[in-house]
């Protein structure tokens, strides 16, 4: 058998170096097509050196020189392309089996179709594509008949709990409820007035799990957790309504899902991603990921609690932009993508992102997607009226 061609949009980042740790353990399975990194130029070029994909995708032109400069002095024969196009071209290449989707934010959107829109094997770990553009995304799959995996360890875990046929519908295969877990991030037991002065250093020093500054910030809101309820509402057909979060601090049960007879099937391990990544490069087969087998012994115990809205305002705001639907979710995703990267650049404070992001979901009623043209508009809006937010709230600090 030929070894699969694997495109990683988003090498540079935690995913994508965690993707790339697993391909390197089946090379007999899995062979580098194309890797895309935005900013560490450096990074991407050992990662090049190690992989030789056919292509490396980087920002712009003065970077793509660069790159291809040192690589063919290394005696690389890499092609160094850039920009968003050629982003979509090594997602969308004809010689291409899988895509992990693992670029962060809206950015990743386009891309992220091309594969879809191709009928690839998607490997999904941008779920702000999905958040922002629902509809049309799942519509896209539909209609290529691109196999979606999720890769976010709780959706991943959820594909693990459900039957084969789900997409039947949740009531058709018995689901009362999906049970979405949370470990509350590094603030969950923060005096709350405390959380007024908290740095970016803090919001992303994560309890369990290492990630990239942005999903850490999101985690320390819990705004991921928001994000990932709008991801599962569209991955599994699932309404608002049927997905409960549960915070569970040791990170360990990944998600569950409850049946009608009263059954709940979880998914358990230990919090490393390249499990989720292993499980979508190679399902529906089982490969080794590299990670330790899990010891109950030394968990001793597993804690649960309902998660404080109060405390983390953004959960609340997300489930009403996932139930409100059409631009909401959009919008959302916007705002809090600016309001993040406003916090970690220390223009505004960690508890004014949900206020921001309340103000831009308040300034209009959310009206249905159709294309994506539109999607982009409501996106541009949110980011526009977030910036004003951003520096009206950072001039009164
Ligand atoms: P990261 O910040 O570590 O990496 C992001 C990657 O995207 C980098 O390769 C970067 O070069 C690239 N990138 C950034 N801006 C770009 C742009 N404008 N154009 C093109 N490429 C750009 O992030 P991460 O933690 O690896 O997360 C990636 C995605 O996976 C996010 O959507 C995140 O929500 C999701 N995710 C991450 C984890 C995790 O454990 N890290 C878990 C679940 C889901
Ligand atoms: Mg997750």
């Amino acid at each position: 058998m030929n070894p699969q061609q694997i495109t990683v949009l988003g090498a540079t980042g935690s995913i994508g170096i965690s993707t790339l740790d697993v391909i390197a353990r089946h090379p007999d399975r899995y062979q580098v097509f194309a890797l895309s990194g935005h900013s560490r130029l450096d990074e991407l070029q050992a990662l090049c050196l190690q992989h030789q994909p056919v292509f490396a995708v980087v920002a712009d032109s003065p970077s793509a020189k660069r790159l291809q400069a040192s690589l063919a002095a290394a005696g690389s024969k890499t092609d160094v392309i850039f920009g968003e196009d050629a982003l979509c071209q090594v997602a969308a290449h004809p010689e291409v089996d899988t895509v992990m989707a693992a670029i962060v934010g809206a950015a990743g959107l386009r891309p992220t179709l091309a594969a879809v829109e191709a009928g690839k094997k998607v490997l999904l770990a941008n779920k702000e594509a999905l958040v922002m553009s629902g509809a049309l995304f799942m519509q896209a799959v539909a209609k290529s008949g691109a196999v979606l995996l999720p890769i976010d360890s709780e959706h991943n875990a959820i594909f693990q709990c459900l039957p084969g046929d789900y997409s039947r519908g949740l009531e058709h295969v018995g689901v009362r409820r999906i049970l979405l877990t949370a470990s509350g991030g590094p603030f969950r037991q923060t005096p709350l007035d405390q959380l007024l002065t908290v740095t970016p250093e803090q919001a992303c020093a994560h309890p369990n799990w290492s990630m990239g500054q942005k999903i850490s910030v999101d985690s320390a809101s819990m705004m991921n957790k928001g994000l990932e309820l709008i991801e599962a509402c569209w991955l599994f057909d699932a309404k608002p309504a049927q997905i409960e979060v549960v915070i569970h601090p040791q990170s360990v049960i990944h998600s569950l899902v409850d049946y009608v007879d009263g059954s709940v099937l979880a998914q358990l391990g230990n919090p490393d991603m390249r499990t989720p990544i292993s499980h979508a490069l190679a399902w529906p087969e089982r490969i080794d990921s590299g990670v330790a087998a899990l010891d109950l012994f030394a968990l001793a115990r597993l804690d649960f609690e309902a998660p404080d809205e109060q405390r983390f305002p953004c959960l609340r705001l997300a489930r009403e932009a996932a139930e409100q639907g059409g631009t909401a979710p959009t919008m959302l995703n916007a705002a809090n993508e600016v309001a993040v990267s406003a916090f970690l650049q220390r223009q505004i404070s960690f508890v004014q992102i949900a206020g921001i992001i309340d103000t831009v979901l308040s300034s209009e009623a959310s009206t249905a997607v159709t294309c994506l043209e539109a999607v982009f508009a409501a996106d541009s809006r949110a980011r526009t009226l977030a910036q004003q937010c951003v520096n009206q709230r950072g001039e009164a600090r």
